[in-house]
């Protein structure tokens, strides 16, 4: 199948053709036929998918007859990364087109939004909080749109927005087509998709699992020594460019900087942070100068960076959900990535969680050049004696422990007979060491 099927106005096939999409994805062949017939659509699809051009593209189609220069599309984002995403692929398509988005949201200035609304846009692409503000303020006037995308509902949902959702559905037209999105449905998602959608076809690629693009392994590790670990991991493993999640804003911003001090390019991506500092982390990791960012879940939603080649959970997402979002950050599309993800003792159960929803077991690795047995510093202390030394792969000191780069996976694992052991202790302190009935399997499945 290729996008001449679908019969798009042709400047919308210049679009495509400039972006070098070759074939839709799955998604894009079952959601764009029934968009085009204006039918409602419940899709869900993880992130990675192509989800966004398969609402994108019949939008524009929509688009090209009918009035121009006022609000006929609304493209609701549960967040200002994800709303940026979103134009950017509407410009990029729509880049043909004449058609003019603008995105909305709060954190910066509202002054440019509402000249842009002023000069005239048919699509806008908003979080809604900000949303809410300029419509109170008579600024922006949605009487006449047409489409209404949800997308991400499911974040939406866990990010509070049901609220604002409701108020701004009680101010759009009644007759108009509906589109909501959704990397899982959950029952609230459900009962909100039953409530606004006539009619609508289902479309669903995939169970909500991380894409299979991705190979995922889990290190176990203390918690004091996962800094270490990660930096350990990237001196010996070659990545491209790695998204590293924390669990909270204060810990992204302490290991960007801790890992700046170690020669690292790094940047780090957190809520608190001013619109233009964002922007400028997103637009460094995007073109190359900083190899690291470090982020929390919210922040890093949306991030659309094709080249990451791993994700590493330094902390434990808390739900299946968030690690099937973080784990979407990599091998988007057809790429491949990795997925890391660092795993204390409290983290063990969650682990067969996850295993359960992925229906397969996650590959345990041993970093062999590593040692595990540092203990954690005394209360008040500052942080454990580093491991941590910046040589580089290939440096002597890497190659005298570490065993033969493993290519196929890019991560330095250990392997029984290679010598790479050598240094390595008891590890029954590990979680999965100490009588889990895992440990056997799993204990070959990563020595392999
Ligand atoms: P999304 O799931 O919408 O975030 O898209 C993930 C990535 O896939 C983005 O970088 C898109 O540019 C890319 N993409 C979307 N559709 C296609 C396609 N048909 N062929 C190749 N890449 C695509």
């Amino acid at each position: 199948m290729n996008f001449k099927s679908f019969n798009l106005h042709p400047h919308i096939e210049s679009g495509i053709r400039d972006l070098g999409y070759e074939a839709p994805t799955p998604i894009q062949i079952q959601a764009i036929p029934p968009i085009l017939k204006s039918r409602d659509v419940m899709g869900q699809a993880q992130t990675g998918t192509g989800k966004t051009a398969a609402f994108v593209l019949p939008i524009l189609q929509r688009l090209m007859d009918g009035p121009r220069k006022h609000v006929r599309a609304l493209i609701m984002a549960p967040t200002r990364e994800l709303a940026e995403q979103t134009h950017e692929a509407i410009r990029q398509l729509g880049r043909y087109t004449k058609l003019k988005s603008v995105t909305i949201y709060g954190g910066v200035n509202q002054n440019p939004q509402i000249s842009k609304l002023r000069s005239g846009a048919e699509i806008v692409v908003a979080c809604p909080g900000r949303l809410i503000d300029l419509m109170d303020k008579g600024v922006i006037d949605l009487g006449r749109v047409e489409v209404l995308v949800l997308d991400e509902a499911d974040r939406m949902f866990d990010m509070g927005f049901l609220p604002d959702i409701r108020n701004i559905l009680k101010r759009l037209p009644v007759e108009r087509q509906t589109l909501l999105f959704s990397a899982t449905m959950p029952d609230d998602v459900r009962d909100l998709a039953e409530s606004i959608l006539r009619n609508p076809v289902t479309v669903k690629v995939g169970d909500a699992v991380p894409i299979s693009t991705v190979s995922h392994a889990i290190y176990p590790v203390d918690q004091h020594l996962k800094t270490s670990l990660l930096m350990k991991i990237l001196d010996c493993t070659d990545m491209a460019s790695v998204l590293v999640f924390t669990r909270t804003k204060d810990r992204a911003t302490r290991l960007a900087k801790q890992m700046k001090k170690s020669g690292f390019l790094v940047t780090s991506l957190q809520g608190d942070l001013p619109q233009n500092k964002r922007q400028e982390a997103l637009n460094g990791f995007r073109s190359g100068k900083y190899q690291v960012l470090v982020a929390t879940d919210i922040a890093a939603r949306g991030i659309d960076v094709s080249q990451i080649s791993h994700v590493i959970n330094y902390d434990m997402p808390d739900t299946v959900d968030a690690y099937t979002h973080r784990i979407g950050r990599t091998g988007r599309a057809t790429r491949n990535g990795d997925a890391f993800t660092f795993v204390t003792r409290p983290d063990r159960a969650f682990v067969w969680t996850i295993e359960n929803v992925l229906g397969e077991k996650l590959e345990r690795r041993i970093l062999a050049n590593f040692d595990y047995t540092i203990p954690a510093p005394a209360a008040g202390k500052g942080s454990s004696r580093s491991q941590h030394s910046r040589t580089r792969p290939g440096s002597t000191n890497d190659t005298q422990q570490s065993p033969p780069r493993n290519t196929r996976s890019s991560s330095p694992v250990s392997r029984p007979g290679s010598g790479a052991g050598r240094g390595r202790r008891d590890l029954s302190h590990f979680p999965f060491h100490a009588g889990s009935p895992q440990l056997k399997s799993r204990r070959s499945h990563s020595t392999r």
